[in-house]
């Protein structure tokens, strides 16, 4: 079959033939028909974020159709159509008996610890399928897995009631999705931040009721003035300390900061006291648990919450290296980048 596999870091991923994958007894084996490209792609192929051995098949949020089962296997049947969460738990430590699996400390990522999706086939453990009704399209059901629900479990974290403030940072593929899923599902007064013009233009497409340029690197203060005294809630997608910092100078007493982007450098905090006197709370939120996997593509399903516009470039398997690039240099500003597959 062919598979888009790492050979090595640094060098660009490459179309390969390779066996069809055999379902284990508690397995499934998926046709492919969409998988989504996302920074962690980027990141992958250039090192900055470890991989499992390699070669590998690359590919992290896919959707498809069941094509054959283990013999373990009741619950699914081939003609199934089903989104494949983006990562799968052990299934049996305190994570993932809290249903927390997202941060199992034994947590497989296909694309990334193990062969992944951007191929004709995956095989992957029963227990990591969710069923996409026929009325979401295969695309839109592959990016539900991280770009949408990455977001989704940020924001059941942070507690976000409707009428509240809520203020994204970083307006790429998940911020806006977030600010989507803040306006649509929760009802939030919804501020996006960014310092590129072109985020900020398009942000009231998807959810903003008001934009902040960060350009001058502290756009808390005006935050602030807009809020009369600080956002409820604040989400970092950038993955910057000086942002994060931002987030949280911009919260109001008693405010939330829920924190999903990443990077390596230390995390500077306001003043303990200020931490103290204001009842602040910073919290980190990763991936998405199964069920709110399955609330996430319920929303879709039931027109609640509408992704119309977010997929913006659309490639066929053999064409990945250009999807690759595309998303790399952000050539034709891509919101979410997909590979499909025919039947
Ligand atoms: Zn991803
Ligand atoms: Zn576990």
């Amino acid at each position: 079959m062919p598979a888009i596999r790492l050979h090595a870091i640094g060098q660009p991923p490459t179309l390969d033939a390779v066996p069809v994958p055999a379902p284990g007894p508690h397995d499934v084996r998926v046709a492919v028909r969409a998988c989504g490209l996302c920074g962690s792609d980027v990141h992958l192929v250039h090192g900055v974020t470890p991989t499992g051995p390699l070669p590998l098949i690359l590919g992290h949020e896919p959707s498809g159709v069941v094509d054959s089962v283990g013999e373990q296997v009741t619950d699914w049947s081939p003609g199934d159509r089903v989104c494949i969460a983006a990562g799968y738990g052990c299934g049996d430590c305190p994570a993932c008996e809290a249903g927390r699996e997202s941060i199992c400390p034994r947590l497989e990522i296909p694309g990334i610890t193990r062969d992944g999706s951007q191929a004709a086939y995956v095989v992957v453990p029963a227990r990591s399928l969710i069923a996409l009704p026929d009325r979401v399209d295969f695309a839109t059901g592959a990016i539900l897995m991280d770009a949408v629900s990455t977001p989704y479990h940020a924001i059941r974290r942070s507690g976000v009631q409707a009428g509240q403030t809520a203020v994204v940072f970083g307006l790429g593929g998940l911020g806006l999705h977030a600010m989507a899923i803040l306006k649509q599902v929760v009802g939030a007064h919804v501020i996006g931040v960014d310092r590129y013009p072109g985020a900020l233009a398009r942000a009231p497409l998807f959810g903003a009721d008001e934009v902040v340029d960060a350009s001058n690197g502290k756009p808390a203060s005006a935050i602030r003035m807009l809020t009369g005294g600080g956002a409820d809630h604040t989400f970092e997608f950038v993955g910057s300390a000086a942002v994060a910092d931002q987030a949280v100078k911009a919260l109001r007493p008693g405010g939330t900061c829920t924190i999903v982007g990443v990077t390596p450098e230390p995390l500077r905090l306001l003043p303990q006291a200020l931490l103290v006197d204001k009842e602040l709370r910073v919290q980190g939120s990763f991936g998405c648990p199964k069920d709110e996997l399955v609330e996430l593509v319920g929303l879709v399903a039931d027109g609640v919450l509408d992704l119309t516009g977010t997929i913006t470039h659309r490639f066929p398997l053999e064409n990945f290296d250009i999807a690759l690039r595309v998303l790399e240099t952000k050539a034709g500003d891509p919101i979410r980048v997909v590979i499909e597959q025919d039947e």
